[in-house]
């Protein structure tokens, strides 16, 4: 256990965060120390047949950490294989995603197990270039990766002829200037090359055309970082390390009305209750109210189904929701639901790269009926169009950006609409009683 300068605390589990007992944690003597780049080591003397090395992986069950959750294994062997062109891994390190704070951990306390992720990543789907795009607010981060990969280079395992084989692949880090939609996939690749981070319609894919139009592979830091520990110790140990039904683990980052509020690596499955345990239960002896499981763009539950859901992909949407990024925020009883879709709409107004209309006109449109509903100008009718506006962002959009902003506004108001009615009728708050347009 670790806990950081703020008070956060860091549970080290069996995949990430691993060197953390260790002084020093992000040096390669730590991570030789706990047997890191025995994997890549393996792959690289062994000369283990790529289509192997992505057979474990899908092996392993192993679904994309960074939100979408599409299996990691498969997106690998969808990378074209044309020899004339280069081919490209990028590790998406821009961890935008409001109440997530897991990668900046791997990033800082553990990046020769992301670069030995990268590496056997990048080996597995021919790619000669890794580029790792980190948030541009990542200033530590940065710089631990920056010494990591002098030393890893240094040691023979990036760069020119890994190891004395005929295999070589080349990595750089990348500070991003800070943005929440460069972590949408193809808006990294826009921005890799230079231009404004939109991003891209697809098809076409990155796997046949991404980086400078050549073949792409685009996973997320964590998802990277657990590739070392499942060749280690097999993809049929991360595949059923908890249960059949939900293998491996997943770092949740417990964020909101909390008493220990956390980031730790757990099996995934386990019960929401038990999450709650280990971030203390609910702060000040208050009841829960609410959960977004899985970062601000997912769908809020309220508290009489999280309280019966195990935190996995699976059972995640069959409650309404989705896993996503692994942030859990907590809301207790005195929250106002009006409030806290107001305070996100306020963000994503803020991030939309205006690139389509539904999502540029509809976003800022929620969030000035929100601004009306809370000073008290918006009428009934207002609230019932917040649910319209959203369904008619949701899937008309080049990116998934629409979705983030349609499923917080069609889940508050599935669930808590009674909370919009009372605000427009009284002029104040449901829940806190409170005037918020003068707090
Ligand atoms: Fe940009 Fe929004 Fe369209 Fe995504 S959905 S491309 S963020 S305007």
């Amino acid at each position: 256990i670790y806990k950081t300068k703020r008070g956060l605390m860091i549970k080290a589990g069996p995949v990430c965060y691993r060197t953390l007992s260790e002084d020093k944690s992000y040096t390669l003597d730590a991570y030789l120390k706990i047997g890191g780049y025995q994997a890549f080591k393996k792959i690289i003397r062994e000369k283990i047949p790529r289509s192997d090395v992505i057979e474990e992986i899908k092996t392993s069950g192993i679904v994309g950490r960074g939100g979408a959750g599409f299996p990691t294994g498969l997106k690998m062997s969808f990378m074209s294989q044309d020899s004339k062109q280069t081919k490209y891994l990028v590790c998406n390190s821009d961890e935008g995603e409001p109440g997530t704070s897991k990668d900046r951990f791997i990033l800082a306390q553990n990046p020769h197990q992301l670069i030995e992720g990268m590496l056997i990543a990048a080996y597995a789907i021919g790619a000669s270039v890794i580029y790792n795009y980190l948030r541009g607010e990542f200033i530590i981060p940065f710089e631990r990766m920056e010494s990591a990969l002098k030393e890893s280079t240094k040691a023979g395992l990036v760069g020119d002829r890994i190891l004395g084989s005929d295999q070589s692949i080349q990595l750089h880090n990348v500070l991003g200037a800070g943005s929440y939609i460069v972590g949408e996939e193809t808006a990294m690749l826009e921005s890799l090359e230079g231009k404004r981070a939109y991003p891209r319609a697809k098809p076409p894919f990155p796997a046949n055309e991404g980086l400078y139009g050549c073949p792409t592979t685009i996973n997320n830091t964590e998802t990277l970082a657990s590739i070392p520990v499942i060749m280690e110790k097999g993809g049929d140990w991360y595949r059923n390390y908890h249960s059949k039904d939900s293998g491996g683990t997943k770092i949740f980052c417990i964020s909101g009305h909390v008493n220990k509020p956390c980031v730790v690596e757990l099996p995934l499955g386990l019960p929401f209750t038990e999450i709650l345990d280990i971030a203390g239960g609910v702060h000040h002896g208050r009841q829960l109210k609410a959960v977004i499981p899985g970062g601000s763009s997912m769908k809020v539950l309220p508290a009489d189904i999280i309280l019966k859901t195990n935190m996995n992909y699976k059972d995640l949407q069959e409650a309404g929701s989705s896993l996503g990024t692994g942030a859990v925020i907590v809301m207790d009883d005195q929250t106002c639901m009006v409030d806290t879709l107001h305070c996100l709409m306020n963000f994503y107004k803020h991030e939309s790269c205006g690139q389509c209309t539904p999502c540029r006109e509809g976003t800022p449109w929620i969030y000035r009926i929100l601004c009306d509903i809370m000073a008290k100008k918006a009428r009934l009718d207002d609230v019932y169009a917040l649910t319209r506006i959203a369904k008619n962002i949701e899937g008309k959009t080049i990116c998934a950006f629409g979705e983030a902003v349609a499923w917080p506004v069609t889940s508050f108001l599935k669930h808590f609409s009674e909370e919009f009615i009372y605000f427009v009728n009284h002029g104040r708050s449901m829940v806190t009683g409170r005037d918020l347009e003068h707090d």
